[in-house]
């Protein structure tokens, strides 16, 4: 059977979600794109052939208006790849209307640039009353890297020790300076101090201050940067035997320039500024001026790398375990104009929704990836877009 969807938000990873999902076209049947500009909504609805698209105007930060188009569109489940400070307004309207919710990155509320999981897993007894489901961080980091974990502890682990996820990309988009998702977001998430679990605590450490070169299979040597990422919260509740989980990510050496530039000046400032009488935000300004990220793909070239290191026991042995995923940026802008970046987000995005609307993910309440059965996922996640391979033993040593 065939499922009507709500795809809310127009940006680089709604349009590699609203293809994915036209080409399973065997759980979604029609879709509706809603968006702050729906002229965007209008040109991702031109990529799609073979299923009905329609489009609307919506502002998400409106609960009511989110729960009007649900009432008219009558979606079986939404998915907000929209921006994570639209959430809760999504949730609410979810829960008003019945439907099921999906998520790519968890609630940061506007004026402080903080994400945590509790303002989400709040909503958890509301969800489970309605007897609807809501998935939060179904893109690739958070996402795949939750089931990667769950994976590995259901096949490779009786007991994991640490985890160490790794992001590189490795990619050359030709541009001096640019955020391959929303430049808010992300600009928000890498000048925040960084943190990583260790030994039942948070450590905290100015931004960007471990540093370490990591090799990543099948693309390259990356420098790469310790930061915090938001499935190091809900893995480290969930598998409460990890004893140290860390974040990796790669930036070049112009970036990391650009940025403590930009962030020497106040232009990544979030709170208000006056100027010539009007109150403006610098990084709001900033997002202005930098190319959007769903225009990066066209020239792009290179790979990604992601994946998750762990380490720990298996038969009374120790284990080393990497697996993770190759992507190629030319080849998703071939598939659907867009980048590494937004497909690796896209695609799991559709396939979390794909298994709840299939019932193969089905639960009552709020939940991360990790908390579901790993298996049909990683049935499925090679066959649309996203093949992972493992590593053991020395292989498997890269941090
Ligand atoms: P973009 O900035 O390209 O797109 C965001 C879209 O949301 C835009 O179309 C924007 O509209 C729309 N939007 C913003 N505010 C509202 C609102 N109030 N009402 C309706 N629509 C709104 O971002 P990306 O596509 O790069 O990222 C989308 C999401 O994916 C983000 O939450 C990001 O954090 C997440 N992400 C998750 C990753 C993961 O691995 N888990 C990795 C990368 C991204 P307009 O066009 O008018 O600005």
């Amino acid at each position: 059977m065939t499922n009507k969807a709500l795809i809310v938000g127009a940006g680089g990873v709604a349009n590699v979600v609203a293809q994915k999902c036209a080409q399973n076209s065997d759980v979604f049947g029609e879709l509706l794109i809603a968006s702050r500009t729906e002229s965007k909504a209008k040109t991702i609805a031109s990529r799609i052939k073979n299923i009905p698209v329609s489009t609307a105007k919506v502002d998400a930060d409106k609960s009511a208006e989110v729960a009007a188009l649900i009432k008219d569109f009558k979606p079986k489940m939404v998915l907000n790849i929209a921006l994570p400070y639209q959430d809760l307004a999504i949730m609410d309207a979810c829960l008003e209307t019945g439907v099921d919710y999906l998520d790519t990155a968890n609630y940061e509320p506007k004026d402080i640039a903080h994400f945590e999981y509790s303002w989400q897993w709040a909503y958890h007894e509301r969800f489970k009353d309605a007897g609807i489901m809501a998935l939060l961080g179904s893109g690739f980091d958070p996402g795949v890297t939750n089931v990667y974990t769950a994976y590995a502890k259901k096949h490779h682990f009786d007991k994991m020790d640490t985890l160490d996820i790794v992001d590189c990309n490795n990619g050359d988009h030709g541009k001096a300076f640019a955020t391959n998702f929303n430049p808010e977001i992300n600009i928000r998430e890498i000048t925040q101090n960084g943190r990583y679990f260790e030994n039942g605590d948070w450590k905290e450490i100015p931004p960007l201050s471990i540093r370490q070169d990591i090799s990543y299979p099948e693309v390259a040597v990356r420098g790469s940067y310790v930061l915090f990422h938001e499935e190091l919260e809900s893995l480290v509740k969930h598998f409460p035997e990890i004893k140290r989980a860390r974040f990796w990510m790669t930036f070049g050496d112009e970036y990391i320039k650009h940025l403590t530039v930009l962030k020497n000046v106040g232009m990544t400032r979030i709170d208000p500024v006056k100027f010539k009488g009007v109150d403006i935000i610098p990084l709001e300004f900033l997002k202005a001026l930098l190319p959007e990220p769903s225009t990066l793909g066209e020239n792009y070239s290179g790979k990604t790398c992601i994946g998750c290191q762990i380490t720990g026991q298996k038969d009374g042995k120790p284990q080393n375990y990497f697996i993770y995923n190759v992507c190629d940026h030319a080849e998703c802008y071939k598939e659907v104009q867009g980048q590494a970046i937004a497909y690796t987000t896209g695609v799991p995005a559709m396939l979390g929704a794909s298994l709840i609307l299939t019932d193969k993910w089905r639960g009552k309440g709020v939940f991360n990836m990790e908390q579901l059965d790993p298996d049909p996922f990683m049935a499925e996640i090679g066959k649309w877009g996203l093949p992972w391979k493992e590593l053991f033993g020395k292989n498997a040593e890269l941090v």
